[in-house]
């Protein structure tokens, strides 16, 4: 249920319907837009009395959210969320670029990389210091290390970071050096880890789970939205099908899809999408084409050194003509890159 305020409404009116929701035991989420204020009421709702809502002053009126996911749904919140990175926007007109190595694998490895793809225009450093690999004999990532050069690089480019949360138990850690959480793929579905970052404020980069569907993609930003993090990011990386030419199948079409059914800003990975380095400037103007409002890229100084997804990550130099490719496709769907 949500609880749509009138656009002139004054403070004391919602307070007001605030504490009323709360006298029915429920949860009220007060959404501050820019025109009006929607208060999502969470629990059930059955022993709300509707009527007497709808008789409270400042109150516009008083409808059901059909989708089981309530605090994501376009539904609850009409106009699109730009989540704000410390000055660094994801989701406004400008799309943004994270970029950065796989993995985290020494200071001048991490440093380089940093201040090449800040040169070549990225907003963002990606790179794991905790790496979920397939193998238990890969290279698993160099931990606490990792994330220290990461604020090391931070440092001395002014580039935001962002990098995995595998565990809970490093979720205290990770908050400690990174600007946003990322969540893998292979832990979309961890709830309790959702749950852990959904108690910071720090912005949550969610990527969807290689067999998820929209549905399962959505619900999980909706476990980390009721624990009161808002700043989410949804990021599509390819999901598992038959087909086997590229690593995984990007699925394009869910970035409309999900920007039709939730206000949250959606970002692409086609390094993960495709992983072949080839394949990763079609499908980055094409994602953008699709409406995304950002892209996720692997780039390394020696791409085919990393230590992890090598094939599919780009050579930095790459990555510079990549931003020079991508303008003319933003600015034909009206925005910046
Ligand atoms: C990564 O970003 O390096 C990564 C492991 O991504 P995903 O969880 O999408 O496989
Ligand atoms: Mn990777």
């Amino acid at each position: 249920m949500i609880i749509v305020m009138r656009r002139e409404a004054s403070k004391e009116a919602i307070d007001n319907v605030i504490k009323k929701v709360e006298s029915f035991e429920l949860k009220p989420v007060p959404l501050y837009g820019t025109e009006r204020t929607v208060i999502a009421v969470i629990g059930d709702e059955r022993v709300l009395h509707i009527d007497s809502l709808r008789a409270m002053e400042g109150v516009d009126k008083v409808m059901p959210v059909l989708k089981p996911y309530k605090l994501v749904s376009r539904e609850t919140k009409e106009e699109d969320s730009v989540i704000d990175v410390d000055g660094v926007k994801i989701g406004g007109s400008e799309i943004c670029t994270i970029a950065g190595p796989c993995s985290v694998e020494d200071e001048e490895q991490i440093i380089s990389i940093a201040k090449e793809v800040k040169k070549a225009g990225a907003k963002i450093l990606r790179g794991g210091a905790f790496k979920p690999r397939t193998s238990p004999y890969d290279f698993q990532g160099l931990g606490e290390e990792g994330l220290k050069l990461l604020a090391k690089a931070r440092d001395e480019t002014g580039l935001k970071i962002v990098t995995e949360v595998m565990d809970t138990k490093h979720v205290k850690l990770v908050e400690k050096y990174a600007d946003i959480f990322q969540i893998g793929a292979r832990n979309m579905q961890n709830f309790n880890l959702l749950k852990e970052v959904g108690k910071s404020n720090k912005p949550v980069l969610l990527k969807r789970g290689m067999s998820a569907t929209l549905k399962e993609f959505l619900m999980c930003a909706e476990y980390i939205m009721s624990e009161g993090n808002h700043n989410v990011i949804l990021c599509e990386r390819g999901i598992r099908t038959f087909s086997d030419y590229t690593r995984n199948t990007l699925d394009l079409c869910v970035v409309p899809a999900a920007k039709e059914l939730s206000h949250l800003p959606v970002i692409v990975d086609p390094s993960h999408g495709t992983g072949k380095r080839q394949y990763i400037t079609a499908m980055s103007r094409a994602a953008i084409a699709a409406g995304a409002d950002g892209l996720i890229i692997e780039a390394h100084t020696k791409p085919e050194e990393s230590k992890s997804d090598a094939d599919q990550t780009i050579s930095t130099d790459a990555f510079a003509k990549l931003m020079q490719d991508l303008r003319p496709v933003a600015e034909a769907m009206g925005r910046k890159i």
